[in-house]
């Protein structure tokens, strides 16, 4: 499907993502909405950097990679994503990168388990290694309509370890929200044993919930 993808933009000028006018991947208007920048928000005893305000625009990117699989979204996430770790980190050298897992359903209906195909690609550009040891215990329910606390109660356990971690270790994922699931993976990394140093870098960050 990614090389029918690829002819497409061969033979046919791209569109926007945000807007899908013809211009290249992003047009000058919505670029407005995909500034990159840093914010950082702490969640207690973990601290997490965004590249990006979740706007509309950034909202249709994230669907459009996530979605969709659509490969100049993926770049524009990983681009992101790449540039946070960069201004946030000053030794690379005992840096693992750990994905956010998805759920087995929506791992088979997008085709690829998504933050961890962004993270290896990351991993790659960077050579920066990832360590994919986090998997979801299956326990959650659907987040929709609850409040901050309620999602915090929800994803509870819904984390556990599938290998070990050791060094350095940045949890990656797309958007934070309410911030219940990076802590929640930062629970289940910390759950083994030994307290691993743990900080987390998403491409988006939305306006948090009440
Ligand atoms: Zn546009």
């Amino acid at each position: 499907m990614r090389t029918m993808q690829e002819i497409a933009q061969l033979v046919f000028p791209e569109r926007c993502l945000g807007c899908h006018k013809l211009s290249s991947i992003i047009c000058t208007n919505c670029i407005e909405q995909w500034r990159v920048s840093e914010f950082k928000v702490k969640y207690s005893e973990l601290t997490v950097h965004s590249a990006i305000l979740y706007t509309p625009v950034a909202a249709k990117i994230i669907l459009a990679a996530k979605e969709n699989g659509i490969a100049n979204a993926d770049k524009l996430l990983i681009q992101a994503i790449t540039g946070q770790i960069q201004s946030t980190t000053h030794n690379l050298q005992n840096i693992r990168l750990v994905p956010i897992p998805s759920s087995k359903r929506s791992s088979r209906s997008r085709g690829r388990s998504f933050m961890v195909d962004i993270v290896q690609q990351i991993s790659y550009l960077m050579g920066i290694p990832m360590l994919d040891c986090l998997e979801l215990t299956g326990k959650t329910t659907d987040q929709t309509g609850l409040n901050r606390q309620q999602r915090l109660e929800n994803m509870k356990g819904s984390m556990s370890m599938k290998a070990v971690a050791r060094g350095e270790l940045i949890l990656i994922d797309d958007v934070i929200t309410t911030g219940a699931t990076l802590k929640e993976a930062a629970r289940a990394l910390n759950s083994q044993g030994f307290y691993a140093q743990i900080s987390a870098i998403t491409a988006c960050v939305a306006q948090p919930l009440r």
